[in-house]
Formats: structure tokens, C-alpha cells, sequence
């Protein structure tokens, strides 16, 4: 049998893995996320909220595993990326690829690059340039907006 050329492998390959990482978006009404999530996850994760420092379950939480979307279930954060940042906020240096998306967010007079669900928008946190290497970048992150699979 004639082998596949490498060129052709190649691109198969990379078709097959482009597939599996698409993520395809979805849109609820406001309602739904209302009655889905408590108080504060809706908040932080419809409405942009930020918890207290210090006060969310996941700032100190040391579990090897996968952190998800509260809203949606998407996998966004792998545990071997948290790192302590000492901001009282669950801290990566890198988030799950394809996972997450950025925006530029100009509230409190400030320019800031927030950070949301690929799939249903939800606000995670923000990404600062002062993270560990080998990105240099923090994704401080609500707690309330995350849950936790344990691998
Ligand atoms: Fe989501």
C-alpha cells in the first residue's frame, strides 16, 4: 500500500485537530443564567462583578485537576499553570487553548484586558503582564466564575 505523503499527513492532522478544538459558541437569555447560577455568579459572570480578595473558594485551593466555566462546563484552566500570585485571586499563567478569549475593558478609568468563556462569554477576570514565566502573564481570575474537576 502507497503511504501518505508527509506534506498530506500533515494537513490531515492539523484539519483533525483544528475540529476537536473549535469551540462552538452559545448565547442565553439573561433569565436563564439568572435562575442557573447563584447570586454572585451571576454577577461576576453576567455582569462583570469582581469578588473580594481573599474570599473565594479557589484563591488557595491546591487540587491537581481541570478548572471549568460555572456557566457552561468549558474547560479553561489546568491546575499545573495556577501559581501564587498572593492577590487573594486564583492566579495561571495560561489558560486552556481556544478556551478563553480577551477584550479590552475601559471601566473604573482604567484599560484593562478582560477575560471571558470562548463558549458562553462569561466575565472570568483579567490578564496582567506581571505573571511568571514562560508567558509573563497573570490571568487573575474570580473564583465564583469557576468550578473544579479533579483529575
Ligand atoms: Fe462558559
Amino acid at each position: 500500500m502507497k503511504s501518505l505523503s508527509p506534506l498530506l499527513a500533515i494537513l490531515i492532522l492539523s484539519a483533525c485537530t483544528q475540529a476537536q478544538t473549535d469551540v462552538q459558541k452559545i448565547s442565553k437569555p439573561d433569565s436563564y443564567w439568572k435562575e442557573k447560577l447563584t447570586e454572585q455568579q451571576y454577577l461576576v459572570t453576567r455582569k462583570h462583578d469582581t469578588e473580594t480578595a481573599f474570599t473565594g473558594v479557589f484563591w488557595n485551593h491546591k487540587e491537581d485537576g481541570i478548572y471549568t466555566c460555572i456557566c457552561c462546563g468549558l474547560e479553561l484552566f489546568d491546575s499545573e499553570t495556577k501559581f501564587k500570585s498572593g492577590t487573594g485571586w486564583p492566579s495561571y499563567y495560561t489558560y486552556i487553548e481556544n478556551h478563553v478569549e480577551k477584550s479590552t475593558d475601559m471601566s473604573f478609568g482604567m484599560m484593562r484586558d478582560e477575560v471571558h468563556c470562548a463558549r458562553c462569554n462569561a466575565h472570568l477576570g483579567h490578564v496582567f503582564d506581571d505573571g511568571p514565566q514562560p508567558t509573563g502573564l497573570r490571568y487573575c481570575i474570580n473564583s465564583a466564575s469557576l468550578g473544579f474537576e479533579k483529575r
